[in-house]
């Protein structure tokens, strides 16, 4: 019977079942979202919703998910999709009959597409009855305009939008327009839409024990229950180890959630989250942290992360650290493979770094080198900068899954599968040793190498590899933390403050953000104006200014007192911030209620680094790291107090 939900009402609306879902229940959904600012409350609406595509129409639930993620695939597979600001208001003006200037005009004050292109229709008389949108025809017409190519392409995609536009009716066309820019602007994280759908598929497979209470049948309350807790920790590893919901949503659907860890199988083609590493405060720390297991310290090389897969048709695959088909951009790399890999080998998955190197002096290069090189699609003869690989991980060979074997056998498999090759393919350089003085020098030589520091890893006890997780089980020493200095955050731009003088005409200063993965809100934690050139400045300027927002979004924690902005972003963008180190404070949010239960922690002196154009805003260093580094700082001090009595 739930399949008869309304998410306004919560109560029996007439869909029949095996109906196709209607769009307006999707938007209905994610307008109650976008009024509700508590994230539990955003799961347990987006939990029913998918509970009731479920019971009227199974085939509906996969691209439902991905309209609740303004998506039409996976990133991995590339296709471009958001669709340019001109010609969203062309097709807006065209549907409307509302002249382009004056839709121009109201955007200025609106600063948000959809609201222009609502308000004008609701007080349009309809002259011809509009034809019901389905989930099912939005998720293919979007696909339509994604693909669209050739010369006809561009009045192919707006005839298309033109269809959606026209026939969407109340906060449908909201919600489509948003969609045609990639950005619901509900503050719908990602997370929150996996954790519904692991729970609505666990309540699909236990249906029989769930709807014998017909209470519980028609609306579930979205508490941390056990075995839900527990379904979400399956769910989230397979789709670490495989996203793609193409393959996990159906899997489920027919075999139940629990089949997930030996159905799921890592497959080349389709990027694993890589795993990541926690920081530490020099080699002291690592030897308590590991004490009594066998471990390797590994040069921490300063580069781009690169996931190479040679699939079984022998293409070539490389994917970076957000899981993004960057192969076009490293035909070098692509072409090397037939070169390293042994007869026997026909398919793989590596986890490597990709680092600038002089082929004339065999030295590493700084990653501002690296970052010369075209960031897309690039032609072999026209490449300036030579790539050598450190491949420090196989997580894949010949059709096996290596991941659930520890890095000590997995290492071995690598040197049995691959040949190095100087200065293009070489293994991670390597220690095995838990002397001080030895990493120590270990790490001196790395830094001479312009390498950034080290990685120390498990071998043999715990030393499976955990795609997308931070664990103890790879930690980092980073040169940068010996001089005293804390790690740099990746922060998100949030807000701008209008620049004076030199900077007239320009941001001469942002408000940055951490990420809190619990509330899935963005909280303040300190302004910047330093570190920026005047490219920079122009830059960030013309980029950002596409990503106003008319108001503070609901999931932003601004400062207290005078450091509001003068304008909001929609998040965007990544910067990697260096600061001084991290205080306690009654303005900023940041990590509110780890360290202190009334205030938050700010960055004292953040200067900034550089773009991470691998990172995607719901990436940035969340709270709780920024609680960790404030808390790792105070260890720190005691730490250095007795390294200078040792030494
Ligand atoms: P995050 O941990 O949040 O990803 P980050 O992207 O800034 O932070 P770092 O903290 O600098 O990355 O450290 C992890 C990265 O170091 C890896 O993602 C990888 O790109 C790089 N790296 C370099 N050498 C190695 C190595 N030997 N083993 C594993 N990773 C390495």
């Amino acid at each position: 019977k739930y399949a008869n939900y309304d998410p306004y009402k919560n109560s029996l609306v007439q869909y029949k079942k095996g109906e196709k879902t209607p769009y307006m229940l999707l938007a209905k959904t994610f307008d109650l979202i976008g009024k509700e600012t508590g994230r539990l409350k955003s799961a347990e609406i987006l939990l029913n919703t998918f509970r009731t595509i479920i019971a009227l129409n199974p085939n509906d639930l996969l691209p439902a998910v991905y309209l609740c993620l303004a998506r039409v695939a996976p990133d991995f597979e590339g296709i471009e999709f958001g669709i340019g600001e001109q010609i969203l208001m062309k097709c807006i003006s065209r549907s409307t009959e509302l002249p382009l200037k004056k839709i121009k005009e109201v955007y200025e004050k609106k600063g948000d597409l959809g609201f222009v292109a609502q308000s004008r229709k609701g007080g349009q008389t309809m002259l011809v009855q509009p034809i019901k949108l389905t989930v099912e025809r939005v998720f293919q017409t979007l696909k339509d305009i994604a693909l669209a190519s050739g010369s006809n392409s561009q009045e192919t995609k707006q005839k298309l939008i033109n269809f959606l536009l026209v026939n969407s009716q109340g906060c449908e066309l909201l919600f489509l327009v948003r969609t045609l820019q990639c950005k619901l602007r509900i503050g719908l994280a990602e997370k929150t839409v996996l954790t519904s759908l692991a729970y609505a598929l666990f309540l699909h497979s236990h249906r029989d024990k769930f709807l014998e209470n017909p209470k519980k049948s028609k609306k579930i309350p979205f508490i941390k229950d056990e075995s839900l807790f527990h379904a979400e920790q399956i769910f989230k590893t397979a789709y670490s180890e495989l996203p793609s919901l193409e393959v996990i949503i159906p899997l489920c659907l027919e075999h139940g959630l629990e089949e997930l860890p030996q159905k799921c199988i890592l497959t080349p083609g389709i990027p694993v989250k890589p795993m990541l590493a926690k920081p530490t405060k020099g080699i002291r720390e690592v030897l308590d942290r590991l004490s009594g297991l066998e471990f390797t310290c590994e040069y921490k090389y300063d580069g781009e992360r690169a996931q190479i897969h040679l699939l079984q048709d022998q293409k070539v695959k490389i994917y970076s650290r957000n899981s993004i088909d960057c192969s076009e951009k490293y035909p070098d790399i692509v072409k090397l493979i037939p070169q390293i890999k042994k007869d026997h080998i026909n398919s793989f998955v590596l986890d490597s770094e990709a680092v600038a190197f002089n082929p004339e002096t065999k030295q590493i290069l700084p990653f501002q080198v690296l970052s010369t090189r075209a960031r897309k699609k690039v032609e072999e003869v026209d490449i300036k900068v030579q790539i050598c690989l450190f491949v420090f991980d196989v997580l894949y060979i010949n059709g096996e899954s290596l991941l659930r074997k520890t890095l000590k056998e997995r290492r071995v498999i690598l040197e049995n599968s691959f040949e190095q090759l100087e200065g293009k393919f070489l293994f991670a350089q390597r220690m095995d040793s838990n002397d001080i003085e030895d990493i120590s020098n270990f790490l001196d030589e790395a830094v001479e190498n312009n390498c950034e520091g080290l990685m120390v890893k498990t071998l043999a006890q715990n030393a499976t590899y955990e795609p997308s997780k931070r664990s103890y089980r790879w930690l980092k020493i980073k040169k940068d933390y010996l001089d005293g200095l804390t790690d740099s955050l990746d922060l998100v731009p949030i807000g701008g403050y209008y620049g004076r003088g030199k900077r007239s005409g320009k941001y001469g200063g942002y408000l940055l953000a951490c990420y809190d993965e619990d509330n899935e809100e963005y909280q303040a934690i300190c302004k910047i104006g330093t570190g920026f050139s005047d490219q920079n400045l122009e830059l960030f300027w013309q980029q950002l200014k596409e990503h106003i927002v008319p108001k503070k979004p609901q999931y932003y924690q601004e400062p207290n007192g005078k450091s509001k902005p003068d304008v909001w972003f929609a998040p965007c963008q990544v910067w990697e911030i260096l600061a001084a180190d991290l205080s306690i404070s009654p303005v900023y949010p940041a990590g509110i209620g780890l360290v202190n239960s009334k205030k938050g922690i700010a960055l004292r002196f953040p200067r900034f680094l550089k773009v991470r154009e691998d990172k995607s805003p719901e990436q940035a260093t969340n709270s709780r790291q920024v609680a960790e580094m404030f808390r790792n700082q105070k260890i720190n001090y005691k730490i250095e107090e007795e390294d200078d009595s040792d030494f």
